[in-house]
């Protein structure tokens, strides 16, 4: 094919939706009106009839430092042309050697030890994976039983469908992994509403784990999962000292303690984890999106000190951990991670969270008020307007904020059943985040 052919190809609309079966998509409804992207730059989508739409989502909690960023472009080319492929077992290449140090170095102190995959669904079941072997390892096998949290979600693969707590992700299919139990959520509109920043009430149900532990016996409970900040239920946020109590818990227990980091990571909150930002360290930290931009898939688990040293103790000729994927440590993945963690210390876009979010925060709650706003929560780079559900047809109402927004306000925002999350990339300006809330606005007005 000529160039100008792929670049059509790229750019003009398709010749045909029925082959492709889209993720997480009304499939038919999505293809009787069609959203098509097809360029971005900066703060900017394109859409395959030349608007310009505002993103308010950074792709999906991806796209820290903005659209087609030259660095990172360059990097993912000038690796293609080096080094396109190294297979992953047994063999290695330099960009995932460097990119393992950079990330260990960016990470809270014990965090220093880098496993690979391409998706933070496959960085959960990783998670899981490391968990289990470590608990083996020591010689306590009998710990398998996995702590999550209701309303979580931790991504696709069978382990963290069973992590999630989101009744639609799991509803369809019958078998689930067992030895998995739920803490409550952390969502408390009656004492709660309106909250700036973190909300006050809801450190106590942190001590719903002792409940867990006391039922299932801490001998029997390898792991507690959970987000710092929940994004796919429609942003959740933790009281102070919510995540602290997790933490005494699981230490004073046994059990190791995992974020689950993929959309918090990379400044989103204004430290390069929430961890830090939250003053509280896990034994594993699953991340992957921001790391590198979204650009090419990545994601991985960051693992500490006292775990990995735990699972080097096989003889130095044995694989120490029968896990991997083909395209763990991809070259290009890595390189565009290198050039994006670049950006993000060049620019500092890390503080731009710190920086902006009373702004943020302003902006976000002048929304109080609008007709059916029932909550607005914020946090960071982070915000969500939930909107009170249509008594026969709950997420109708959220659905078409978002296509208003879309269509009519040239404005991404997601929509989680009638909640609409906000997570703008960290280069978004003061007059945006004006053009954010006030279109967000116009469409919730305009919609009854
Ligand atoms: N974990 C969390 C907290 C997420 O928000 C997501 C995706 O949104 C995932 C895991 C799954 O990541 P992926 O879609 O890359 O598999």
């Amino acid at each position: 094919r000529p160039e100008s052919d792929l670049h059509d190809l790229a750019t003009q609309r398709p010749e045909s939706l029925d082959a492709y079966w889209m993720p997480f998509t009304a499939n038919r409804q999505y293809k009787a009106a069609p959203r098509m992207l097809v360029r971005a730059e900066g703060m900017h989508y394109e859409d395959v009839d030349g608007r310009q739409i505002l993103d308010g989502t950074a792709g999906l909690w991806c796209c820290n430092a903005g659209h087609a960023r030259p660095r990172i472009v360059d990097a993912i080319a000038e690796q293609a042309r080096t080094l396109d492929y190294s297979p992953a077992f047994q063999m290695g290449s330099p960009p995932a050697f460097a990119l393992a140090q950079r990330l260990a170095a960016l990470a809270p102190g014990p965090l220093n030890h880098v496993f690979f995959t391409s998706s933070g669904s496959e960085a959960v079941d990783t998670a899981m994976k490391i968990v289990l072997a470590y608990h083996r390892q020591r010689g306590e096998g009998q710990r398998t039983r996995f702590i999550s949290r209701e309303k979580a979600y931790h991504g696709v693969g069978f382990g963290g469908m069973a992590l999630g707590g989101l009744p639609n992700n799991r509803r369809a299919f019958g078998l689930q992994l067992g030895g998995v139990d739920y803490l409550r959520h952390t969502l408390d509109l009656p004492r709660n509403a309106f909250s700036k920043g973190l909300p006050r009430q809801g450190a106590e149900l942190a001590d719903d784990l002792e409940r867990l532990i006391t039922l299932h016996d801490a001998s029997t409970i390898a792991a507690v999962f959970v987000e710092p900040i929940a994004g796919s239920a429609g942003v959740i946020l933790p009281a102070p000292g919510y995540l602290q109590r997790l933490r005494e818990l699981c230490d004073h227990h046994g059990i190791l303690l995992v974020f689950d980091e993929v959309i918090t990571g990379f400044g989103r909150v204004g430290m390069p984890f929430a961890a830090q930002r939250f003053g509280v360290t896990p034994d594993l930290l699953t991340f992957a999106k921001a790391v590198s931009n979204g650009a090419v898939p990545l994601g991985g688990v960051l693992a500490s000190d006292a775990v990995h040293t735990t699972l080097m103790q096989a003889p130095p000729q044995a694989i120490e951990l029968f896990h991997g994927y083909t395209h763990s440590g991809h070259p290009l993945a890595c390189a565009a991670a290198l050039a994006t963690l670049d950006v993000y210390a060049e620019e500092r876009l890390f503080e731009r969270a710190i920086e902006l979010g009373e702004y943020w925060q302003e902006r976000l709650h002048a929304l109080q008020g609008l007709p059916n706003v029932i909550d607005i929560r914020n946090f960071g780079l982070v915000g969500a307007v939930e909107l009170a559900p249509r008594r026969d047809a709950p997420g109708s109402r959220g659905y078409e904020v978002f296509r208003r927004c879309f269509h009519d306000g040239r404005l991404l925002v997601r929509c989680t059943g009638d909640i609409i999350a906000l997570s703008p990339p960290l280069i978004v300006d003061k007059a945006q985040i004006d053009q954010i809330t006030g279109t967000l606005g116009e469409m919730i007005r305009a919609t009854a």
